[in-house]
């Protein structure tokens, strides 16, 4: 592995816990040689983020749209800011740019590009390791749902495993390094549910 993309919050959150957890990351991530990818902002827990991983010494990326370049939200001193046109463009270079993914507390942005991601794994797009970081347990209620998914056979239940979570940066990185990516395949199981659908 050698780049790790982070979703987060534009926002800080209500805690201060959360920003702490974006500036550990970001450290921990230039202590480990790991480059950053993220969406190139400078300001909430992206900004937080993106500034400790560079007070550590570390290599950062940013992928910005030009619109966010004008609304004057983009990390401007970062050595590599990658603007690009449409949110679109934005998601597909910062997945094809990383080596995993992981997601800190955020809003709705955080949320669709994570699953956006998960999606892409269960369809066999990728084998890359997709980390939820639970900041005091911010994901718990989602974590919760996503069991509900699955008994409600909306998602396999091979597909369980596509989501590391960990409370901890560090428990987080070491699934990352031994993450082993399982065969998945998400459209053979949509047939087969479909020939047999549930009574
Ligand atoms: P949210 O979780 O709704 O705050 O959205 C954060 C995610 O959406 C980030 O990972 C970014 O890729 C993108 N995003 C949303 N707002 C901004 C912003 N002001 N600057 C840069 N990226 C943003």
């Amino acid at each position: 592995m050698q780049r790790i993309c982070v979703f987060c919050g534009s926002s800080p959150g209500a805690h201060p816990d959360y920003i702490q957890a974006a500036r550990e990351l970001g450290t921990r991530l230039a202590r480990a040689r790991l480059t950053l990818v993220y969406g190139g902002g400078r300001v909430g827990m992206m900004g937080q983020l993106a500034q400790a991983a560079l007070a550590a010494g570390g290599q950062v990326i940013g992928v910005i749209p030009r619109q966010m370049v004008q609304l004057n939200v983009a990390f401007s001193e970062l050595s590599d800011l990658r603007v690009v046109d449409t949110m679109h463009a934005r998601k597909a270079l910062m997945a094809q740019l990383a080596d995993g993914f992981i997601a800190l507390p955020g809003g709705l942005g955080t949320l669709e590009e994570f699953f956006e991601v998960l999606t892409w794994a269960q369809l066999g797009m990728h084998a890359k390791p997709c980390g939820l970081l639970n900041v005091r347990g911010y994901y718990d209620r989602l974590l919760e749902f996503l069991e509900v998914a699955l008994a409600e056979q909306f998602i396999g239940p091979t597909h369980r495993n596509l989501w590391l979570v960990a409370d901890d940066v560090d428990s987080l990185l070491a699934m990352f390094e031994s993450y082993q990516p399982r065969q998945v395949d998400k459209a053979a199981w949509a047939l087969a549910l479909s020939r047999n659908p549930a009574p």
